[in-house]
């Protein structure tokens, strides 16, 4: 079982970021808003007051207006038309992980770090703190997640969920952040597996998966086996039209290339 001793550094300095940084109560956006995206047409779109908006919307939406009434974009016919568009999302403070990588955090001309959602283990619903499913994440196993054990009497057991990253603007990230807000930092090993998961994460997305259709007739290998380190790669010929289906050795992690003539 992974423990806090191998995860984290035991004596983190202050002065600087570092990738898999875990700090409290950074802003975090969430989009879209409440109401889903195919039902854009009552999305909140949010206007200046009309006494307020004598001059031209573009003037008007350089500086944040504090007055403004929400309607459902159908009632406003000219919405999106200026480009900009303030809309009702939601924004709450909590614990993020920094993804960007350290070398990038520490370019200034880098306008924007790569942040994820960080989330305690005890609010996940019944079902998904199942015993087995909670060894998984405790071995790190979940390839959408990244486990952060808990540090007794500081930081609750936790994990980053990957499918959520967004970028934020540098801004909200310097010294004084983090001296306030830094809960763990990563050790060597524990950055090694992040970067590992963020490459299981980011390799999943090559390939044809298990349901999709064959565009080609040809002869495909399963990535995940070559990704995975698989002593034995499968490998079989798919016709146009039929699904590809799952890979003995990779079940729903499969997903097939083409291999070159
Ligand atoms: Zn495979």
């Amino acid at each position: 079982m992974i423990t806090a001793k191998e995860w984290y550094d035991p004596k983190p300095d202050f002065k600087n970021l570092y990738q898999g940084d875990v700090l409290a109560a950074i802003p975090f956006p969430s989009l879209p808003t409440f109401v889903s995206a195919e039902r854009e047409e009552v999305w909140g779109i949010l206007r200046p007051r009309p006494n307020r908006a004598q001059r031209p919307i573009g003037e008007v939406l350089r500086n944040l207006p504090n007055e403004l009434i929400g309607r459902a974009a159908k009632d406003v016919p000219d919405a999106w038309s200026s480009g900009d568009e303030y809309i009702i999302s939601t924004c709450r403070k909590m614990h993020v992980i920094l993804v960007s990588r350290s070398c990038d955090i520490d370019k200034h001309q880098r306008k924007h770090l790569l942040i994820a959602p960080v989330f305690q283990v005890s609010n996940l619903q019944e079902a998904q703190r199942a015993a087995d499913k909670l060894n998984y994440l405790r071995n790190n196993d979940i390839f959408h997640w990244f486990y952060l054990p808990p540090v007794i009497g500081s930081f609750p057991e936790s994990f980053a969920d990957l499918t959520q990253m967004v970028p934020l603007h540098r801004s909200f990230f310097n010294e004084e952040v983090l001296q306030k807000t830094l809960c763990v930092r990563l050790s060597s090993q524990g950055t090694f597996a992040f970067q590992k998961s963020l490459s299981d994460y980011y390799g999943m997305a090559f390939g044809f998966a298990a349901a999709d259709q064959c565009p080609q007739t040809a002869r495909y290998s399963c990535s995940s086996c070559f990704s995975s380190g698989k002593a034995t790669i499968t490998s079989r010929v798919v016709d146009e039209g039929r699904n590809f289906g799952t890979c003995d050795a990779c079940g729903d992690r499969t997903l097939w290339l083409k291999v070159p003539e």
